[in-house]
């Protein structure tokens, strides 16, 4: 017992070097990103900074994400297996135009008749991301094992979980709608999701970058945009997510 928890420690200690020589990437310029990449206007399959995940690391096709942010997560992966766990991506990067589907599916439910708009805007961003302010869109977020907290405290998902909040960080992954009721460590917007991880040497450079370009304006062409401003999207969402303690 003592020798696994010994490996264990030794694992995760040396992939915190490779996370050291990624933040030499820190100090980079922030404007390296463009409002389409930040927007998730962009192409993965076509666009030289991103991979397709095999089907070995998901259950899903056509998932893609940041090469960076993929061969991290297929060191996590190997940890992971290492102790008999599994970890698969359920979704990566996805589109505007796909936030927008599954948007305006939920904006046009039944259940919904009479509401007024602001309020219905509200109730969808309890889990769902308005089109144009997902992390999603930047190939650096993933889902993993289940789309649900409940999977994450008990049985196996319990254990994945337990793995996750001791390792991931290692390797550059960390969960960012964390408990809404944890002290000194404020939170708005999305309910908690322990299922969504994102690789931050990337992604805190993204939202650095999303604040410097976009604006509530650059939020349109969806059913319900006009709600941007009101339901304080890019304050309360977009910045919604605990601090990231990360040097
Ligand atoms: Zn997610």
């Amino acid at each position: 017992m003592l020798r696994v928890a010994l490996i264990l420690f030794v694992e995760c200690t040396f992939f915190i070097h490779i996370r050291a020589q990624n933040h030499t990437r820190d100090n980079e310029d922030h404007g390296q990103f463009s409002k389409e990449e930040l927007l998730g206007q962009i192409k993965p399959s076509s666009h030289a900074a991103f991979s397709l995940v095999p089907q070995k690391y998901t259950s899903k096709y056509g998932i893609y994400l940041r090469t960076e942010a993929f061969q991290a997560f297929k060191s996590l992966h190997e940890a992971a297996v290492d102790e008999g766990l599994e970890i698969k991506i359920l979704s990566g990067t996805r589109s505007f135009n796909y936030q927008q589907s599954i948007w305006e599916r939920k904006w046009g439910k039944p259940q919904y008749m009479g509401w007024n708009a602001f309020d219905k805007a509200l109730d969808i961003l309890t889990y769902s991301s308005m089109p144009g302010t997902s992390r999603h869109h930047w190939g650096t977020d993933i889902d993993l094992n289940a789309l649900e907290n409940s999977y994450f405290e008990s049985g196996e998902g319990r254990e994945v979980y337990e793995f996750l909040n001791r390792c991931a960080s290692s390797y550059g992954f960390h969960q960012v709608y964390t408990s809404k009721e944890i002290p000194n460590s404020p939170r708005s917007g999305y309910e908690e999701e322990k299922w969504h991880w994102s690789y931050t040497p990337i992604s805190i450079h993204m939202l650095n970058a999303y604040n410097a370009l976009i604006s509530t304006e650059d939020i349109q062409g969806f059913q319900g945009s006009s709600q941007a401003d009101s339901v304080k999207i890019i304050q309360d969402y977009v910045n919604g997510i605990r601090i990231l303690d990360l040097e």
